[in-house]
């Protein structure tokens, strides 16, 4: 076997990767043409790639680092635990401090009720989780009928078979037989692309009627449960109009249907306050969990269950569980990083403080002649590039092929920041100080006006039909 460090020259490196590393949602045929770019160290909010260059994080690696790289405290709290417990599990009555300490921790940061912490060790298990717990909670109600799952297009809750399905990714469940039965998908709030002649507040209802819609004609008695992000995030950073949620929250009260926040993304201060759903305003009654709760250092996830679902779940035997649910080590560097959080102010300082300072920046960025809108919520926001503005055009091209050539002008100004179709989205780590936003704010800007220039050459500003 051939031995490397990160002293190994790139090109052996990538080609090494080429041949051997399967790489997720990559083409990878592409990638043995143009080698992946390898990342070797990281600090703040701050890459360093194998030939030196440093990068900054826009994306906080996948929506996830959000007390950014480097925190040795995390590293400690592994290794303490790594020594003393490095596994058990938590089948069959059995359990360990670092599952106790981060359970009870996380009902006291939940709002409500949501009391209950069920593990996985990704989001994507915590929804299939999410899937069979208000299946059997419905069952052991004696209303075994109620199995469909109302979920959005265009949403992302994971790649397993399970979670895929309840996302709205057209392009997965093209592929390996998806979707599972019963799981319903209505539209999604996205005004930008979709509202047509109508005003955001007249769509963001239009929207969330379609879950009364979709409950009506299904049976209400047949419904389990809806699901959705708070604000979508691997969509595109959707922020859905502000008549959205209070409709949603009527229809589901009217209806008793289960209420799943999937709040992987927005949980752990992305929107300035702990949960998406407190920015929003909705009272869920599960919540999904990952990402920032180790804040990435950690595989770890779950399911924030209210008191009445824990309940009925606890009554018999919920045959289900994962080998890692629940894992020492990753609670414990997850209840680190939420002491960080805390004790830091992390949050609060997202909210009061440097939230507020991006946003005005970033909103700024809609008098660009490329940008139609330009959205966030807390640290995550979107552009929406355009041909023109004024009709809100998307651009002739396929979709994704302007989003792509902005994403390789950042790439090439040393700023993480992805597209999805031709919107551009930025999730950076929560300690992101003003100076790196006025940084990230000139190089976005830099890259949109070398993109603007690129498109014009190749005749790309040129509108298309929705
Ligand atoms: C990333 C994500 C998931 C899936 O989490 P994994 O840890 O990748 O399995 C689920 N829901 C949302 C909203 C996500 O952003």
């Amino acid at each position: 076997m051939t031995l490397i460090s990160t002293n190994t020259p790139t090109a052996e490196l990538q080609a090494l990767d080429a041949a051997h590393h399967m790489h997720p949602f990559t083409t990878g045929a592409d990638l043995a043409r143009k080698g992946a770019r390898v990342i070797t160290r990281a600090e703040g909010c701050w890459l360093t790639d194998s030939e030196g260059e440093r990068i900054l994080d826009g994306m906080a690696g996948l929506w996830c680092v959000n007390v950014g790289y480097g925190r040795k405290e995390l590293a400690a709290a592994a290794a303490r635990q790594m020594e003393e417990l490095p596994y058990y599990n938590t089948f069959f009555q059995t359990t360990h401090v670092p599952a106790i300490q981060l359970s009870a921790r996380l009902a006291e940061l939940a709002p409500g009720d949501l009391n209950n912490v069920f593990y996985a060790s990704s989001g994507s298990e915590a929804n299939d989780t999410n899937i069979r717990l208000v299946r059997t909670y419905w069952e052991e109600k004696g209303q075994p009928e109620r199995k469909v799952i109302i979920s959005r297009w265009n949403a992302y809750h994971g790649s397993s078979v399970g979670s895929g399905s309840l996302g709205g990714m057209k392009g997965m469940h093209a592929q390996g037989g998806m979707p599972i039965p019963d799981i319903h998908h209505i539209d999604q709030p996205n005004w930008w692309a979709e509202g047509g002649d109508m005003t955001p507040e007249e769509f963001g209802l239009e929207r969330a009627r379609q879950l009364e819609q979709a409950i009506e004609e299904i049976g209400p008695e047949k419904v389990a449960a809806f699901i959705a992000e708070p604000v979508q995030g691997a969509g595109g950073v959707i922020i859905p109009p502000e008549t959205y949620w209070p409709e949603i929250q009527r229809i589901v009260d009217k209806y008793g249907i289960i209420l799943i926040a999937d709040e992987v993304i927005c949980g752990f201060g992305r929107t300035g306050n702990w949960f998406g759903s407190e920015t929003m305003g909705i009272k869920p009654h599960i919540m999904t969990i990952a990402k920032g709760l180790s804040s990435g250092y950690q595989p770890i996830g779950g399911s924030i269950v209210n008191d009445e679902i824990a309940g009925v779940i606890g009554k018999t035997e919920f045959n289900h569980g994962y080998t890692y649910s629940g894992h020492p080590v990753a609670a414990a560097v997850a209840l680190e990083n939420l002491r960080i959080l805390d004790e830091e102010g992390v949050v609060t300082r997202v909210r009061e403080e440097t939230g507020p300072y991006l946003k005005q920046k970033f909103e700024a960025l809609a008098d660009h002649p490329l940008v139609g809108e330009a959205k966030i919520s807390g640290f995550m926001g979107s552009l929406a590039l355009t041909p023109d503005k004024a009709s809100r055009a998307p651009f002739a091209a396929d979709a994704g092929t302007v989003g792509y050539i902005c994403r390789e002008r950042c790439f090439a100004n040393n700023l993480v920041m992805r597209h999805v179709g031709d919107r551009m989205i930025i999730s950076p780590p929560l300690v992101l100080s003003k100076d790196e936003i006025d940084t990230l704010i000139d190089r976005a800007t830099r890259s949109l006006d070398e993109c603007h220039a690129e498109l014009k050459k190749q005749g790309l500003m040129v509108a298309g039909t929705h």
